[in-house]
This record gives C-alpha cells, sequence and structure tokens, in this order.
C-alpha cells in the first residue's frame, strides 16, 4: 500500500465533512496539529494507525446488532458478524484466552459486563435469573428490588484507588461502589509494592465474592499466579483488569505468572491504551463464564458499535505480528530509561523505577502538588496527568504525583535517548516551577511560578525532539 493511500483517504475524509461543518474538519485537523506537537506522556493514551482509524469511519456505524454472533436481534447483521468473529478470533489467538467478547463500548463497560458475569455465575437469585433470560422489560418493580436485595452485600476486594487501582474496583463515586461492599488492598508503605501477605489476610478475613486485580498507576509487575492461589483460598472469582498493560501482555513482555489470562477466570481490557487499537473495551474469559459474559447485551449493553468492532479486528491482527512484541519490549525499556534519567536528576518516583510502561513521580519532592506539575509541564508543551500516589495527603483532586507513561511516544518511535532528554525537560520544570500561594497568603493547591520564557523554550525543545519522528508522517494535510 503506498503512503499517499493514507493521505488520500484523511484528505479526501476532510473535504467531505468539510463540505457539511467546516468548524468539525478544522478541528479535526488541528487535533492532529496539537497531537504531533506535544510530548504526549499520558500513560493510558496511544496512537492507533491509520488503518485502525479508517476502519471507524464508515457505515458500520448505521447497523444495530444487538445480541451475539449468528444470534441477533436485527436483520441483515452479517457483515458485523464478520468483524465480531474476526475481532473475537484475534483477541483468543492473541491471549491464548478461551473465550472473547468484544462489544464493550469502553473499559468502564467491560468491567460491568464482567461484574454481572460473576454475580449470574455465583449468586443463587431468582430475580437475577429472570432478568439474565432476556425479560428485562417484564421486571416489575418489585422484582427489581428483590433483585437489589438478592444480590446486596457481595463482596469485592480491589486494589485503593491511591495504591493504582481504578474507579471502577469499587470505589464509591463508581456504580461498582454502589452494587458491591468493597474493601481495598493499599501497597507496602515503605517499598510501594503489593504485600501479597497482606492481601492474602484481607482476602481471609473479608471473604469477598470477587478479587480484583489490575491498575490505573501502579509502576510494577504483578504476580497474577500469587493472587490466584489467594482467590482459591477463599473461593472467591478472580478478576484482572488489563487495561493499562493489555500491550505488555499481547506483545508477550508479561509472561509466566505476570501474564493474567491463564490466572485469571476473567479478563478485561481497554483496547485503546498500551494494546494500540480503537477506543473500546473487550472481556477474556474461561469458558464456564462465557454464557454470562455474552450477555452483556441486554444486561449492561445497548446496541454494539460495529465500526470499533472493526477497529478492534484490525488493532489485533496489527498486535500479533512479531513486530508488536518489538514495540511492547520498546515501550518498557523506554519508561525504564525514562525512570532512570529522573533518578539521576533527583526526582523522588513511586517504588524507585518501574516494569511496565508507566512512572509515578511523586512531585512533593519539589515542593508541588500534582495540579501544579501537571500546569507548569502543560505550560511546557509536555502532557501528563495528575495522579494520587500512595496516602496521597492532597486527596484525587490536587494530587501529589504526576504519572507519565511511554506506549504514545514509543509508537512515534522515540527511544532511550530521547527518554533521557525527556527526563531532563520535565525534570527542568518541575525544579524551576514554585508553588503559589492564595490571596490571604496561605499556600495553594493550585497555584505556581514558572518564568514564562523557560516554558517557551522547553516547549520549544519538546518539540525539536519530536521533530525526527513525525506523527503520522504518511498523512499531509496541508
Ligand atoms: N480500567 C482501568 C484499569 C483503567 O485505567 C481505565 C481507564 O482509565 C478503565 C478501566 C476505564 O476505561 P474507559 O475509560 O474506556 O471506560
Amino acid at each position: 500500500m503506498s503512503r499517499n493511500a493514507e493521505s488520500t483517504a484523511f484528505r479526501s475524509a476532510l473535504e467531505v465533512i468539510r463540505a457539511v461543518e467546516p468548524r468539525v474538519a478544522d478541528a479535526i485537523g488541528a487535533e492532529l496539529t496539537d497531537q504531533r506537537e506535544s510530548l504526549k506522556l499520558i500513560a493510558s493514551e496511544n496512537y492507533a494507525s491509520p488503518a485502525t482509524l479508517l476502519a471507524m469511519g464508515n457505515w458500520f456505524s448505521d447497523k444495530y446488532a444487538e445480541g451475539t454472533v449468528g444470534r441477533r436481534f436485527y436483520a441483515g447483521c452479517q457483515n458485523v458478524d464478520t468483524v465480531e468473529a474476526l475481532a473475537a478470533e484475534h483477541a483468543r489467538e492473541l491471549f491464548g484466552a478461551a473465550h472473547a467478547y468484544v462489544q464493550p463500548h469502553s473499559g468502564i463497560d467491560a468491567n460491568l459486563v464482567a461484574f454481572w458475569a460473576v454475580l449470574a455465575d455465583r449468586v443463587e437469585s431468582p430475580a437475577l435469573k429472570k432478568a439474565q433470560v432476556r425479560q428485562v422489560n417484564d421486571l416489575t418493580e418489585a422484582d427489581w428490588f428483590a433483585l437489589r436485595r438478592e444480590l446486596g452485600n457481595q463482596r469485592m476486594l480491589g486494589m485503593s484507588l491511591d495504591a493504582g487501582g481504578h474507579l471502577t474496583h469499587g470505589f464509591r463515586p463508581n456504580i461498582s461502589g454502589k452494587m458491591f461492599d468493597q474493601r481495598s488492598y493499599g501497597t507496602d508503605p515503605a517499598t510501594g509494592l503489593i504485600d501479597y501477605d497482606r492481601v492474602a489476610e484481607a482476602a481471609r478475613e473479608f471473604k469477598p465474592l470477587i478479587l480484583v486485580g489490575g491498575y490505573s498507576a501502579y509502576p510494577r509487575k504483578v504476580n497474577f499466579r500469587i493472587l490466584r492461589e489467594i482467590a482459591d483460598s477463599v473461593g472467591a472469582t478472580f478478576m484482572v483488569d488489563m487495561a493499562h498493560f493489555a500491550g505488555l501482555v499481547a506483545g508477550k513482555v508479561f509472561t509466566g505468572d505476570f501474564d493474567p489470562v491463564p490466572h485469571a477466570h476473567i479478563v478485561t481490557t481497554t483496547t485503546h491504551k498500551s494494546l494500540r487499537g480503537p477506543r473500546g473495551g473487550m472481556v477474556l474469559c474461561q469458558p464456564e463464564l462465557a454464557d454470562q459474559v455474552d450477555r452483556g447485551c441486554p444486561m449492561v449493553l445497548g446496541g454494539p458499535l460495529p465500526h470499533v468492532m472493526a477497529a478492534k479486528a484490525v488493532a489485533l491482527a496489527e498486535a500479533r505480528r512479531p513486530d508488536f512484541a518489538d514495540y511492547a519490549q520498546r515501550i518498557v525499556d523506554n519508561a525504564q530509561a525514562l525512570a532512570e534519567g529522573l533518578l539521576r536528576r533527583g526526582a523522588k518516583l513511586v517504588t524507585g523505577g518501574t516494569d511496565n510502561h508507566l512512572v509515578l513521580i511523586d512531585v512533593s519532592g519539589y515542593g508541588l502538588t500534582g495540579r501544579q506539575a501537571e500546569q507548569a509541564l502543560l505550560d511546557s508543551g509536555i502532557v501528563t496527568n495528575r495522579n494520587s500516589v500512595p496516602q496521597d495527603p492532597n486527596g484525587a483532586w490536587y494530587t501529589s504525583g504526576i504519572r507519565i507513561g511511554t506506549p504514545a511516544l514509543t509508537t512515534r518511535g522515540l527511544g532511550i535517548a530521547e527518554m533521557d532528554q525527556t527526563a531532563e525537560l520535565i525534570h527542568t520544570v518541575l525544579a524551576q516551577t514554585t508553588a503559589g500561594a492564595n490571596a490571604d497568603g496561605t499556600p495553594s493547591k493550585a497555584k505556581y511560578t514558572l518564568d514564562p520564557d523557560l516554558a517557551d523554550k522547553i516547549a520549544r525543545q519538546a518539540t525539536d525532539l519530536l521533530a525526527p519522528h513525525p506523527l503520522y508522517p504518511a498523512i499531509d494535510l496541508s
């Protein structure tokens, strides 16, 4: 395929959009410019391939296809069947999973599908049975009350939010925290690492129905074999949310005890982070849960997104190629180089380094909150996100951490040398930023001072660093 084809495809698409609403075409073009010019270190973001992006922009979007392959509630779904079956086949082969359900629209949907599947599998509830046999419309208000009562007080044990867990793992503001009585396991305050003995102790005391492994902001490998043993010892179903590190599993960087698929009963993921696919979710599971998982629609989901399933099939096919394993290894090599560069310059890192795609800087070492650091870096053309650190004194809004990740820069082709330069830019900004004060003189958690000339200089250096590694090099919209 000629590189020209990609350029022609996107230029033509924008021309068609421009004829209807030019401001949307302009925004799409501006987004490409912004992404090209900024040093993107958001650990949960990436750049999908042109083939993946194009698979989403078509008439598959027009199709309703509730149900599963070959068993739809709508007529004319033969082509949706083709792409859904392909995506599921690629997912099974890639991860060595017995079953794959590729309909979830996002990671949160995938987790909800998994929770309901486990509840349906494990909890004796006549009301839930009724809901599961696709008679949701027939449920009376009394049935819903019964359902809640019968399911009530089921327990979930997951990683705490400030230790790096995700809010869908049972935290109050999320529906999972309303569905489940949740308790968390944290990390060892001295090392920042998961203490498996403490997890086992919490499991023995709490006796959860579901033990959840997986994280959004934990920079180390997790031993899923040990977590499975803990789950088995208390009769819990073991679920892993590998949303963040699915690309490292796909690329065989995480194998053996660190690959969740052979150990967990059920695994959920997003497809758009290190896996580098379209924005979406997926559930992998062992055969005994497959039937319940496939009932994601109508229990949790409505119509699937066939255009996104088509893109999932493309991205998963890409992840099965040998060069994806090389990509996954480079993600980790880059994260480790970035961590080493920061440590050498005096930064404080949670756990003192990384085994995966992310690094968590404790910016209290620079006298800043996460909010101040995030904004100062953004002023300097470096896109990151603030994040809690374990036992964070600044809470989830201001935080004391900055989470940075390498999947996106690695896709652009940046390597170890550029990671050291990136560490230098980050350190310079953080070291030169000072925390501000409120009008009454009290310390502010949001205000900060950074010399605008320095911010501009760093932004130019960031652009120079990116210049030899253009994003979507074949696409010219000018
Ligand atoms: N699970 C984990 C571990 C995540 O990090 C995230 C997103 O950040 C999600 C689930 C939710 O994914 P989505 O934003 O696609 O709903």
